[in-house]
């Protein structure tokens, strides 16, 4: 049923009994996005192994590749040419002003704040904002907009820094991050520093109950570390003297979770109703995990025979989107120049660069009306009906879409 057990101890309960149930195998690194001169040499890979600790239920990989590697001088990620991001974000803070009622007294504080896509909004309300985030691009980007950046890692010791200077947050951000650090517990310990007694944390962390139910095996990569239940989280915020109070579905990133932590106990009723639904589900136990591994294959099986179908009949295919998850699922799938023309994206940034791995070129969105293919992979699902509305004029001329998860299938 399962695989080998892990050899290094779990991620928040330090728990020795880990157990493998996927292996994706060696897989580049997901945003390695590859410039000309870098296609001369061999890219490293590191193997992608998913494992659950039997002791806490956390679902974590086994390998840790260094930030610095992950998240250095050219990590190409700016969060602001999402629509999507940026109108869930524009909520985010109108829900959290009028909650929490915050004013220009308040401190509001942004963990991997990336270039400014939410604190811009406090901003403009008045509202004292601190980002901290460890890649410089985005940092720069952030600053140049004027909002206040660290340019670090966060942890323990950073939140012990700002809290000695008196700066202690009312509300702290940490969207898409918890499951990114390889010192979970350091960087739990370091929100319970940095909040004011009364203070939330308000966490965005993809669901792994959503992962497995809807197939989103292209969600796990080497920059994601660790795949919350709220079973998982209730444990983790407990050990640094924290509570989880609340929980709320989003619908974002194929179905993730937003939590609401805090010093003081004050659970509303959604946290015990998620904890059950877990236990019914069986998200706390081993089994419920088993059978994801056939699933995968069978997906990559479709998605390659459906493609291969489609090139045979003489049709043209290129990928739109050049999403981390795009370089698991070409990787995994090994769909490279062969099946893909190109991969159109329009972050400016990864223009003219490659997919690891398969080594795609990625173009500008306007190639794909020059070349007019007669399918384009979505490989970001994620965001299919707002790249479906953007390419209304490729659709008008005939084009198709076809999207890989939960099952291949041609829109
Ligand atoms: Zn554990």
């Amino acid at each position: 049923m399962t695989g080998a057990t892990g050899t290094i101890g779990c991620r928040s309960c330090g728990g020795k009994d880990l157990r493998v149930f996927l292996s994706l195998g060696a897989m580049p690194l997901s945003d390695g996005f590859l410039s000309s001169d870098d296609l001369a040499r061999e890219e490293p890979r590191y193997p992608l192994d998913v494992a659950f600790c039997p002791d806490c239920t956390l679902v974590q990989i086994l390998e840790t590749v260094p930030p610095e590697q992950l998240f250095g001088a050219d990590y190409p990620y700016f969060s602001s040419v999402t629509d999507t991001l940026l109108k869930h974000s524009a909520a985010n803070v109108a829900a959290r002003i009028a909650e929490r009622r915050l004013d220009g007294d308040s401190l509001v504080v942004e963990l991997a704040s990336n270039d400014g896509y939410l604190l811009q909004y406090y901003r403009a309300q008045g509202i004292p904002v601190l980002g901290i985030d460890p890649a410089p691009g985005p940092v720069a980007a952030a600053r140049a907009r004027g909002i206040e950046t660290l340019q670090a890692f966060f942890g323990s010791d950073l939140a012990t820094r700002l809290a000695a200077d008196g700066r202690l947050a009312d509300v702290i951000h940490a969207n898409n991050v918890l499951a990114h650090v390889a010192d979970t517990n350091g960087f739990v310990a370091g929100i319970g520093t940095l909040l004011k007694e009364d203070g939330v944390a308000v966490i965005e962390a993809p669901y792994v109950k959503e992962l497995i139910d809807r197939g989103e095996f292209d969600t796990i990569y080497h920059e994601h570390l660790c795949y919350f239940s709220v079973t998982a989280l209730t444990r983790l915020f407990q050990r640094h003297g924290l509570t989880l109070n609340r929980v709320q579905p989003l619908e974002i990133h194929g179905g993730s979770l937003r939590l609401f932590v805090g010093k003081r106990a004050a659970a509303d009723p959604s946290v015990a109703e998620y904890l059950e639904a877990e236990q019914r589900a069986g998200v706390d136990e081993l089994e419920y995990y088993a059978g994801f591994s056939a699933r995968v294959s069978r997906i990559r099986r479709e998605l390659q025979a459906l493609l291969a179908g489609l090139k045979q009949d003489g049709a043209r295919i290129a990928g739109y989107g050049a999403a981390a998850k795009g370089t698991i699922l070409l990787n995994f799938a090994g769909l490279g120049q062969e099946t893909l023309e190109f991969v159109a994206d329009r972050n400016v940034h990864k223009q003219g660069r490659y997919i690891p791995g398969v080594r795609l070129p990625i173009v500008s969105p306007g190639r794909i009306l020059e070349a007019q293919p007669d399918y384009l992979l979505i490989l970001p699902w994620n965001f299919k009906e707002e790249i479906m509305e953007q390419q209304a004029e490729y659709r008008r001329r005939g084009g198709r879409f076809i999207v890989p998860v939960p099952e291949p299938v041609i829109l």
